[in-house]
């Protein structure tokens, strides 16, 4: 799940929006739905989805390799040497594991990992919407990190003050399934059951926030990158096994105002907050310098992915496999 900060004047800035964008929200309203590989949930409205596939095909249409001569900003860079520092095409490709930023190349490694995206209102512990639908032969049967602690169906997050942008549900269905060793269906409204085989099944549940418009149109570039980077964030999510099965976050510390005791941090060098904030800035500085975004819409992204960067806590524990755990069926 992505956190943000809550920003009680968004509140007030939204209702003024809302009637800006009032006409723009009915042209919305009206548009088709884009063909793209999201199994979008019927619960979601209308011009989510259409934003939503919008996005994807923005990132599938365009190349976003970023100019040679760049940074990775990972956190304290600026404090590293110059030879120490870590060209960001190739960290990104060895992060992300792609071979170029071609569009066609990071369209297929969102597909890999998100399979599903349901509505904020999609309740994991309504019995409705989950299905036992047999025995099932788990990979590192006898790891299933927290399952027995807490029942991971549904479990609970403690955002504190913060509020989730959005979150990868999927995996809550699998180690129900796990601890049970049953697999588990979601039922995913308009698509029937979805057996949850692995965390890659990636059914996503859009949370407040994540059409946030920032004052512009929600189908400006500045924020399909925005919410692209939320997606490359909540697709990690479907990656790792055995115990760091999800990349699961890790709580933050004191140190960190507005977070502090809240799981809005991270203690990998590979998860999904660097994920986002690397996905993020390749695709916000090849906007940049090929001027198809202006200096205002960079600096509001840049200070996006040195934010996630800053989530990742020192003293981390490295970088950890990203194999997934099961198949997607
Ligand atoms: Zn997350």
């Amino acid at each position: 799940m992505k956190v943000q900060l809550r920003i009680s004047a968004l509140i007030a800035i939204s209702a003024v929006l809302f009637t800006a964008c009032k006409e723009e929200k009915k042209g919305l309203d009206l548009e088709p739905i884009p063909a793209s590989f999201l199994g979008l949930g019927e619960d979601l409205p209308h011009e989510q989805k259409v934003l939503l596939s919008q996005d994807v095909n923005f990132l599938k249409d365009n190349d976003h390799t970023p100019p040679a001569e760049i940074w990775i900003a990972t956190k304290g860079s600026e404090k590293l040497a110059a030879a120490n520092r870590k060209n960001l095409i190739d960290e990104a490709k060895r992060l992300l594991g792609v071979q170029s930023f071609s569009g066609a190349e990071l369209y297929q490694w969102l597909q890999d990992r998100i399979g599903y995206v349901v509505d904020q209102s999609y309740d994991l512990r309504d019995r409705n919407n989950y299905v036992f639908l047999g025995p099932h032969q788990f990979e590192n049967p006898s790891i299933c990190p927290g399952c027995w602690d807490a029942a991971p169906m549904g479990f609970t997050f403690n955002a504190g003050g913060a509020y989730v942008v959005m979150s990868n549900v999927g995996g809550s269905f699998y180690l129900t399934g796990k601890m049970n060793r049953r697999l588990v269906g979601a039922r995913i409204p308009g698509h029937g059951v979805v057996p949850v085989s692995s965390f890659r099944t990636g059914i996503l549940r859009v949370g407040p926030g994540l059409f946030k418009y920032e004052g512009k149109d929600p189908r400006s570039v500045v924020n399909k990158i925005n919410r692209l980077a939320t997606l490359f964030h909540e697709a990690r999510h479907s990656d790792g096994n055995s115990e760091h099965i999800g990349f699961p976050h890790a709580v933050c510390p004191r140190s960190y105002p507005g977070f502090a005791g809240t799981e809005a941090c991270e203690d990998t060098l590979n998860g999904s907050y660097t994920i986002g904030a690397v996905a993020e800035q390749v695709m916000t500085e090849h906007c940049f310098h090929s001027g198809q975004c202006d200096r205002g819409d960079a600096n509001y992204l840049r200070a996006d992915y040195l934010d996630s960067f800053r989530r990742v806590l020192d003293g981390t524990t490295g970088e950890l496999d990203p194999k997934p755990e099961g198949q997607r069926q």
